[in-house]
């Protein structure tokens, strides 16, 4: 079978790896079979799957599915979150930096697999997108901008390598998040001239609806959703409305569909939460929903969030591990999608927003 070539715009490895225990080199098959082993024998893994679900990728399972490039996230836990999260979790900005620069070693550790690249300039996307053999390409991402203990702190971050930065989860010091609304801060809207500035893109995903468009007046560069779907299906607002997604696609930016079941249909956990009630079909629905909005193919790309606190039993039916995310093209086969709208979706997308926003040669430690 030909292999596409697949960006996905989040995937929480990080999280996984510190606070979840697992080891990003096996394949999702084997961290299974290592949790399952572990909740039998009692063996003290530092949090089991109740938390995360069943595996749905590891280092072998991206390769395998010629998932070249992932925008990998640093996560720090506020401590006043409603999920009762486990790891260790912040209530000062200190300890959300903390937090991250903890995020930001582990990536560093990964990339002293020769098949694993800290994607940073155009170069060395480049590098990794032409690689013969199977390479994976980490662009980071970071989650909530707490960590950012002052706004002009965004400079050393992007000289850390952080190319994305999403300035809500929840709320957080910056602006109004998911579960609570609320317009840009004081601190947040300098923090958009500093995120400008420095060359970041601005990941509005979790943002709420009044930071959201607040943000988008005051921030210069490329502007994406890396893991958001459609609210119009799923009304909360953890999603984009139209009004959102249409200026998403004004700023010629992309969202990244999340194939997660919850956020794919309505009242699917209440209805008995079974796997096969979701099959990717939905997930196109969202796709096809923002391309009528957007009016072509270019704003549409996956984030999967595979890993990102649910596992393989709350995917569409068709997904095992990471390397079926190639079944959604023949998802979008089926809906009509040509060939070349495919590769926008699955990759290309993704490419154009990376190749504006990167600078040209790698600058980064
Ligand atoms: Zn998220």
């Amino acid at each position: 079978m030909n292999l596409r070539l697949i960006i996905d715009a989040h995937e929480d490895l990080a999280y996984n790896a510190l606070v979840m225990g697992r080891d990003f080199h096996l394949t999702a098959q084997a961290t299974r079979a290592r949790e399952s082993h572990a909740a039998r024998d009692h063996v003290a893994l530092r949090e089991l799957p109740q938390h995360g679900g069943l595996a749905l990728l590891g280092l072998p399972d991206l390769l395998r599915g010629n998932v070249r490039v992932v925008f990998a996230t640093l996560y720090a836990t506020p401590a006043n979150n409603p999920y009762n999260l486990p790891g260790r979790t912040y209530t000062t900005p200190e300890q959300a930096e903390a937090l991250a620069r903890e995020h930001l070693a582990y990536y560093a550790l990964l990339a002293a697999d020769p098949r694993i690249t800290l994607i940073t300039s155009r170069a060395d996307l480049e590098r990794v997108i032409a690689a013969r053999e199977p390479k994976l390409g980490l662009v980071l991402l970071m989650e909530g901008a707490d960590p950012i203990v002052r706004p002009e702190d965004a400079a050393s971050w992007f000289a850390s390598g952080v190319r994305l930065v999403g300035p809500s989860w929840g709320a957080t010091r910056y602006a109004g998040g998911t579960g609570a609304p609320g317009p840009l801060t004081e601190l947040g809207r300098a923090l958009m001239r500093d995120l400008s500035r420095a060359g970041f893109i601005l990941d509005t995903s979790h943002m709420s609806e009044a930071s959201f468009f607040e943000a988008l007046d005051l921030f210069e560069g490329p502007v994406v959703a890396s893991h958001s779907n459609a609210r119009v299906f799923v009304p909360t607002d953890r999603h984009l409305s139209d009004d959102m997604i249409r200026a998403i696609a004004v700023r010629d930016g992309v969202i990244g569909v999340v194939l997660y079941n919850a956020f794919l249909k309505q009242g699917w956990r209440e209805a008995g939460a079974r796997k096969d009630d979701v099959p990717l079909a939905i997930a196109v629905e969202h796709i096809k929903h923002m391309c009528d909005l957007a009016g072509d193919t270019r704003h549409v790309g996956i984030g999967s969030d595979f890993d990102g606190g649910f596992g393989v039993e709350s995917a569409p039916r068709e997904i095992d591990t990471v390397a079926d995310l190639q079944k959604v093209a023949e998802a979008l086969s089926a809906a009509k999608f040509g060939d070349e709208d495919i590769d926008n979706i699955l990759s290309e997308n993704w490419l154009r927003i990376l190749r504006k926003a990167l600078p040209a040669d790698g600058a980064a430690q």
